[in-house]
């Protein structure tokens, strides 16, 4: 006998057909003789539809109460999938996240995943039920409820596996697997049958939602093995994250995008020891999770210095260098919103020259200017006007992968 854990996201538990589809999915598993863990997130766009209705009474809501809300989302989809388990005459439990024994930190809407207290969850299983825990949510030491940031059900589904020891996390999606670049904006993207979890970190962190890149990060950590498949065609195989995968001699992995990003520039600051120090100190004081950096030459006593943040941080990180103003002299800060970032992913760009003139030649052909750049062993990333972002993403994919 077998645990396998099954993730199913929003689009694949939207309407009562689906849900009805996904309890068709679980009961299968089971019929095999397998224990079956099932997390769920909130249907369809529940999440963002909540924050609407916060955001109609009061916009500066604090963050307890937020999570308070959007817990909610998920509640309701594991009612509705125990009550079609039950249906199909199957023993089933739903588990909010407090009593699968989910504990977190108290960094309300953003919280860490503490531990498990997995008793409940073991005990379910030996009864021989199917339990359905509610993703993206847990409790703090003060019995709140927290919540693990957007798309934090995969990190609910990799931290059960990784508790119970399961021998399978599947994620269940609305696409068959992980793709060269996001299937439903690149026509010629590429379906890969296995991705490492390192090249999966970056992707997912780069902007591929597809996986919450905290999840990939644990599932590195405790060595779960995840995959990645469709609840619509349940029978087709999907994408497998590992640790190591058979080298192909592809050069880079994927493309991704992202659009949560905002770029600030102070400038006209003065050129001299120290400067970059008090800038970068004070936004990690502030919290705020600086990305790309680049500082211009000097020139007469004075530099620019522009990094990117993302969307949401953005006005705090506006704010926290104000407050320098008067340990620091600059002229302005400029701020834009119309950015996007697209990255190339690969660890077999690390041995390989050219890459990224490969990557500024697509771009260039397709007449896309670049406003920064920057680089690791395995990636490549440039920020560009949002406007290209669809094309450049294209551009540099046929590039590269054909
Ligand atoms: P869920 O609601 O199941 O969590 P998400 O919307 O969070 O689903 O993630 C699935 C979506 O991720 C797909 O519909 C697809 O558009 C997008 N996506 C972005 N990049 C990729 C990629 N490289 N491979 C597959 N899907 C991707
Ligand atoms: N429902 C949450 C969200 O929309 C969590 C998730 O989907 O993973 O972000
Ligand atoms: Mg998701």
């Amino acid at each position: 006998m077998s645990l396998i854990v099954k993730k199913f996201g929003g689009s694949s538990v939207a309407n009562a057909e689906r849900v009805n589809n996904v309890a068709r999915i679980v009961t299968d598993e089971y019929k095999k003789g397998n224990n079956v863990v099932v997390v769920v997130s909130a249907q369809g766009d529940t999440t963002d539809d909540l924050i609407d209705k916060a955001k109609e009474i009061n916009p500066a809501a604090s963050k307890r109460e937020m999570d308070m809300l959007l817990s909610a989302g998920e509640q309701i989809s594991i009612s509705l999938l125990a009550m079609a388990i039950e249906k199909l005459g199957f023993p089933v439990v739903s588990l909010l996240g407090w009593q699968a024994g989910f504990q977190t930190d108290s960094n309300y809407t953003v919280a860490r995943i503490k531990k498990i207290e997995s008793e409940r969850l073991k005990a379910e299983l030996a009864r021989r039920n199917i339990v359905v825990v509610a993703g993206f949510q847990g409790i703090n030491k003060y019995d709140d409820v927290t919540t693990l940031g957007r798309g934090g059900s995969d990190t609910s589904a990799v931290a059960i596996a990784a508790s119970l020891k399961a021998d399978l996390c599947q994620i269940y999606t609305d696409v068959d697997g992980v793709y060269t670049a996001d299937p439903r904006k690149v026509s010629t993207a590429v379906k890969m049958d296995e991705i490492t979890y390192e090249e999966m970190l970056e992707l997912a962190t780069l902007g591929a939602q597809v996986l919450n890149n905290r999840s990939v990060e644990m599932a590195k950590k405790y060595n779960v093995e995840l995959e990645v498949r469709s609840s619509l065609e349940p029978q087709k195989s999907g994408t497998i994250v590992k640790e190591t995968v058979k080298m192909e001699k592809m050069l880079i992995r994927g493309v991704a995008c992202d659009k949560n990003v905002s770029r600030i520039s102070i400038v006209g600051l003065s050129d001299h020891p120290g400067t970059a120090f008090k800038v970068f100190n004070a936004l990690g004081q502030a919290k705020i999770n600086v990305d790309i950096i680049l500082q211009s030459v000097g020139r007469d006593g004075t530099k620019d210095i522009t990094f990117t943040v993302s969307k949401d941080q953005c006005k705090d990180a506006i704010a926290a260098v104000e407050k320098l103003e008067d340990s620091l002299k600059y002229s302005k800060v400029l701020h834009d919103e119309t950015v996007a970032k697209v990255s190339i992913v690969g660890t077999g760009m690390e041995t390989h020259p050219g890459v990224a003139a490969k990557m500024f030649e697509a771009l260039s052909d397709a007449s896309i200017n670049i406003q920064m750049i920057s680089t690791s062993e395995i990636k490549i990333s440039v920020l560009i006007d949002v406007n290209d972002a669809e094309r450049a993403v294209t551009a540099v994919h046929d590039a590269f992968i054909n």
